[in-house]
């Protein structure tokens, strides 16, 4: 019996189909800017979000980290979110790689910064100070959608503040779907834009970074500089071309799939639904029962990530269908309904 995994979205593995598109996909050098499929990948994302340029990279890490460095210099802060992936999730890398030191802002319950603690974190023109480069949002952020009043809002004060407006949309798409507002409507408010295909949208590898030509510019450079200029790319942009094609709209199930595994979780005595939010779920269970509920779910083929936290985060994504969320939940109700081992 093949587990069901609701660790995340990130663990999909490429279909028949995307397979055949793959090997069948015209490669060339992409350092040398000359691989057909990653160049169709780059043209086809920057015109469908409204920018004049992208760069197809590794991972969402590296499209994170080469935004901020082509937004700032040496010396110069971000402004982002304290649980934002930019911040704590990527190993400092701003900081580590790009002498770019953030300023992490608590977020609000929807995960949005509240414009008056950005206003008062902005540092005054002055040696002593990091100079305050550029806002980083992030949409979806743990799932949930940012509402277009405040990013349109976000956006005037980065315009009057003279900031740079970066989002890491690694889950642009799902925020997209969700919303029913289209992905170039929610992007168009920024400079830059990453976007993850190796999430949802079930490719294999790669994310890609959107801006102006100057600002890819100075990222295709950092790129190289990171160690992300990669030659025949092309098989995993084919890859990714073809989940822009058929996995976007289809993201729409797993926030179906997600609505299910929560009505289902939420009536089983023990277990406190704390909400879903497009393709995730969050749950409490009682803390002095992880160890006993890995080893159940592990022995039922559910695998999710359980640590020393109460709090679960289960995933949807193209690997999850009815059968398994239904499992999942049966999983769930009989080890509840089992009471306390001794
Ligand atoms: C997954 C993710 C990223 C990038 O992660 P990689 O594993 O480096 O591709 C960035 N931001 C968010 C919000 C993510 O979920």
């Amino acid at each position: 019996m093949e587990p069901i995994d609701l660790r995340s979205d990130t663990v999909t593995r490429p279909t028949p189909a995307m397979r055949a598109a793959m090997v069948d996909a015209a490669v060339g050098d992409d350092v040398y800017g000359e691989d057909p499929s990653v160049n169709a990948l780059q043209r086809r994302l920057a015109d469908e979000l409204g920018f004049e340029a992208a760069l197809f990279v590794p991972t969402g890490t590296q499209s994170n980290l080469l935004a901020l460095m082509a937004h700032c210099e040496r010396g110069d802060e971000y402004l982002v979110g304290a649980d934002a992936h930019t911040y704590k999730f990527e190993g400092g890398g701003a900081a580590v790689l790009g002498s770019i030191q953030p300023q992490p802002i608590p977020q609000d319950a929807d995960g949005s910064l509240p414009l008056d603690k950005l206003a008062a974190a902005i540092k005054p023109v002055d040696p002593h100070f990091a100079r305050t480069r550029v806002l980083a949002l992030e949409n979806t952020w743990h799932g949930r959608v940012m509402s277009m009043d405040y990013i349109r809002a976000a956006r005037d004060f980065t315009h009057e503040r003279g900031l740079g407006f970066h989002l890491d949309g690694a889950r642009l798409f799902n925020a997209a779907v969700a919303s029913g507002v289209p992905a170039r409507e929610i992007a168009r408010h920024f400079d830059s834009v990453s976007v993850c295909l190796s999430k949802g949208l079930g490719a294999p590898v790669g994310s890609v970074l959107v801006g102006s030509a100057m600002l890819i510019d100075k990222a295709r450079r950092w790129r190289k500089v990171a160690g992300g200029g990669w030659r025949q790319a092309g098989m995993l942009a084919a890859a990714a071309s073809y989940a822009l094609d058929h996995h976007v709209a289809r993201l729409a199930d797993d926030h179906a799939r997600a609505a299910t595994l929560a009505a289902g979780l939420s009536d089983i005595p023990g277990i406190k639904l704390l909400g879903q939010f497009t393709n995730m779920v969050f749950i409490d269970v009682p803390a002095d029962r992880l160890r006993e509920l890995d080893v159940h779910l592990r022995e039922a083929g559910v695998r999710i990530s359980i640590g020393y936290l109460p709090t679960l985060r289960l995933v949807t994504h193209l690997d999850v269908d009815d059968e398994g969320v239904a499992r999942t939940v049966a999983a769930f109700r009989a080890f509840f309904a089992g009471g306390r081992r001794a």
